[in-house]
């Protein structure tokens, strides 16, 4: 690079020396990414959260008896023996209403008219349905009886105060959410998202949405990348492309965040200035992984920050992604680190040939029970991986697969 002499690390134009493996890569990176802090959102934000630490239920759910049927509240012993030829007379003397109970106590011989919901009357401790009460003016005939208790939903039959609730690393379904408001939690204790700024350079690329202009690229993997980044529970902040140039590319890797990819320039090419900058600044590793597609990544840190720097070829971009930052996104947000693909295992319908020395990142369709490995499969391709349904992975040590041998494909949804 002109004006400037290459140090001793530097790769640029003179490729990698050597490659570290993808599991020395994960060890690093299992290394360096400390679960997030955590911040007390509304409970209407909550839903898809993680939960930062177990909740327990103060109170009793639901806190008073209840009746679970429309009908009649009434002492279990005065309708014993009730049948159609033997009808029980009972007077009825008020009503309870959901929110708006009966304030008096329930005698022998009486009944009080009651909703679905609506709190059980002090005396009574049974509901006879309508379906077995014949009404007569202020009277019942109770036509089948109840044993005590019938019908009565008891304090605490959903949740009993100071039972565990929820666990912590929860990811918040709708229903708990649901849960956490019927124990009166208006604010939900969650890890904090982390925040990811996206740096998109290549000074052929043109802005998501734009038409295809001559000698230009539209920006593929911003796009991917921020689904990628919410999908993982993390927050994109201020994704943009920017210039080739060191000064730009570093000030946009400075951003304050937790997590910083670089897409493009990864690798040893005479613009690509980010590993330089990574490691003339911070602490670049890794950098050139023993694998197919993705060998450019690098992984470092700078300002405390995690840098991913990822191949600019969308495939490498996704798979390194995939391999690499999104472990450690959704690890620093408190989710599980591993795959968030669905596994299956089915035999080949080709072989797949793959080199010893470096793990390989096979794209594969399912038709009809077998995986079926995309012939056209370059880095560049990433209309690929849409046709593809999932991936195989071939470890280092393997020289690939006949047919029908059985392999494990983790599916894109
Ligand atoms: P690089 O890693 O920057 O050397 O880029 C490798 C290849 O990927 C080049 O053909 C680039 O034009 C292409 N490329 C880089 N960034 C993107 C992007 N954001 N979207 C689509 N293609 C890209
Ligand atoms: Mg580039």
């Amino acid at each position: 690079m002109p004006g400037r002499s290459q140090s001793s690390h530097d790769v640029r134009m003179r490729g990698f020396a050597r490659r570290t493996t993808v599991a020395d890569a994960l060890i690093w990176l299992d290394g360096h990414g400390t679960r997030l802090s955590a911040e007390d959102v509304p409970l209407a934000d909550a839903a898809g959260r993680v939960l930062d630490r177990v909740i327990t239920s103060q109170v009793d759910v639901p806190a008073f008896e209840r009746s679970m049927m429309d009908g009649f509240a009434v002492r279990a012993a005065d309708a014993m023996g009730a049948s159609q030829y033997n009808r029980l007379e009972l007077d009825v003397v008020g009503q309870s209403m959901p929110g708006r109970p009966f304030d008096g106590n329930v005698q022998p011989g009486q009944a009080v008219r009651i909703m679905t919901g609506a709190p059980m009357p002090q005396g009574a401790d049974a509901v006879l349905p309508v379906e077995v009460v014949e009404i007569q003016g202020k009277k019942i005939l109770a036509q089948g009886d109840v044993s005590p208790g019938k019908h009565v939903g008891r304090i605490g039959e959903d949740i009993a105060s100071g039972t565990e609730v929820l666990p912590t690393g929860r990811v918040l379904r709708p229903q708990d959410i649901g849960v956490l408001s019927s124990i009166g939690q208006a604010d939900v204790p969650v890890v904090r998202r982390p925040r990811v700024r996206i740096v998109v350079t290549g000074n052929e690329l043109l802005p998501a949405g734009s038409m295809s202009e001559p000698n230009k690229i539209v920006d593929s993997n911003g796009p991917m990348l921020e689904a990628l980044v919410r999908r993982d529970g993390g927050q994109v902040i201020n994704p943009r492309i920017v210039p080739d140039t060191p000064g730009d590319v570093l000030e946009a890797m400075r951003t304050d965040c937790d997590v910083v990819l670089v897409s493009g320039g990864s690798s040893v090419g005479q613009e690509d200035h980010a590993p330089t900058l990574v490691r003339e600044h911070g602490e670049l590793p890794i950098h050139g992984i023993a694998m197919r597609p993705s060998s450019p990544t690098g992984m470092g840190t700078l300002d405390g920050r995690l840098v991913f720097l990822l191949p600019g070829n969308p495939v490498s971009c996704l798979c390194a992604y995939d391999f690499f930052a999104g472990r450690a996104i959704r690890s620093l947000g408190g989710r599980a680190g591993d795959w968030p693909y669905r596994r299956v295992r089915l035999p080949l319908a080709r072989k797949i040939v793959s080199t010893v020395g470096r793990l390989d990142y096979m794209r594969v369709k399912v038709t009809e029970g077998q995986a079926e490995p995309l012939a056209i499969a370059g880095a560049s391709v990433l209309s690929s991986t849409t046709r593809a349904d999932g991936f195989v992975l071939i470890p280092p040590d393997s020289e690939g697969h006949p047919p029908g041998d059985e392999v494990e494909i983790l599916l894109y949804d």
